[in-house]
């Protein structure tokens, strides 16, 4: 089935502009660079999704799911299969009393902000993260000592048999950035929070002030996904690549940030292809320097 079928048919579940043909992927990323996904749709609803899910399995279309594309890098060649974005189609949230029930698709942002205002501590440390709830539940997202594993109550996700999970959180495999949804490719359709009671003024004050430190030590006025790789036991990743002496170092228009080496940023231009080069240069350089493999944290995904 040719791809004017397969959008023909996602027309069935969903409005027409919810679907996009060839949509380039620097547009729904956080890098702002990479190649076209043959098809692009943003669900409005848990029912569009489940139908949509429903109908790329059924026809065995390469599909993959993106939330705010904060911590994925396309590469130049796109994406051969259908980009399902999870956003503002599912973003409800309810809160009873100390829970929170939450769509993927609600932004990090607007969750830790509802909860403030709820007085709901837990969430302080996700407010300046640019993802989404599914994402961060999938990367087990964390700053400032407090990551997804510490709010969790369970999830709610589907399997490729379209089957219903409902995970309680110790069985979610969390870990530092991983959970078991990078290994079963589910998707995250709910998720149920647990936080405690808090003063609002110091949960906004304690918000303010990570916003404020964030700001102040990373590059977040040019396009990245954040820290490039995952911390090395024993090491930080930033730290090992200053001591390489490869702060600064440009590859093409990406860029090991001049202010936090953690960073790769694209500094204008950048291709998928440059920050692919400019990844191996640090991971063969800090390698050969201090025998330390940098796995990046940044998902790599198309042809
Ligand atoms: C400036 C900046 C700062 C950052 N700071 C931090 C930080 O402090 N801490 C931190 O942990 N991260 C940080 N990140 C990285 C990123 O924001 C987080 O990893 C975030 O949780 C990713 O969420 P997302 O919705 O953008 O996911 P995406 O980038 O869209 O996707 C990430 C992965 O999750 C999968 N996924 C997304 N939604 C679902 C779903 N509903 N079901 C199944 N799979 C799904 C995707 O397939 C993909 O493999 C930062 C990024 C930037 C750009």
């Amino acid at each position: 089935m040719n791809i004017s079928e397969i959008k023909n048919l996602l027309l069935n579940y969903t409005d027409e502009d919810r679907v996009f043909e060839y949509e380039p992927m620097d547009l729904h990323t956080s890098f702002r660079c990479g190649g076209a996904a043959d098809l692009y749709v943003t669900p409005g609803s848990l029912g569009e999704l489940m139908n949509v899910l429903d109908l790329v399995r059924s026809q065995g279309v390469p599909f993959l799911v993106l939330g705010n594309g904060s911590n994925v890098l396309f590469k130049d060649e796109g994406y051969h299969g259908v980009v399902i974005q999870i956003g503002e189609g599912l973003n409800r949230v309810r809160i009873e009393g100390q829970t929170i029930f939450a769509e993927p698709g609600v932004s990090l942002a607007k969750l830790s902000k509802m909860a403030a205002a709820e007085g709901l501590s837990g969430l302080e440390f996700a407010c300046g993260i640019p993802g989404s709830l599914g994402g961060a539940v999938f990367m087990n997202a964390g700053a400032y000592g407090g990551e997804m594993k510490d709010v969790l109550l369970s999830v709610a996700s589907v399997n490729h048999l379209g089957m219903m999970k409902d995970r309680k959180a110790e069985d979610c495999g969390l870990g530092y950035r991983r959970s078991v949804y990078m290994d079963n490719g589910e998707t995250i359709l709910g998720v149920k929070l647990f936080l405690k009671p808090g003063l609002r003024s110091e949960i906004e004050e304690t918000m303010r002030d990570y916003n404020q430190r964030r700001n102040s030590k990373q590059p977040v006025h040019l396009p990245s996904a954040g820290s490039f790789f995952k911390r090395p036991e024993g090491h930080f990743a930033g730290k090992l690549i200053e001591d390489a002496g490869l702060k600064g170092l440009q590859v093409g228009g990406a860029q090991v940030s001049p202010m936090h080496a953690g960073f790769l940023v694209n500094n204008g231009g950048a291709t998928a292809g440059d920050v692919i080069d400019l990844m191996r240069v640090v991971q063969e350089t800090v390698a050969d320097k201090f025998g330390v493999y940098l796995e990046p944290e940044v998902r790599i995904v198309g042809e």
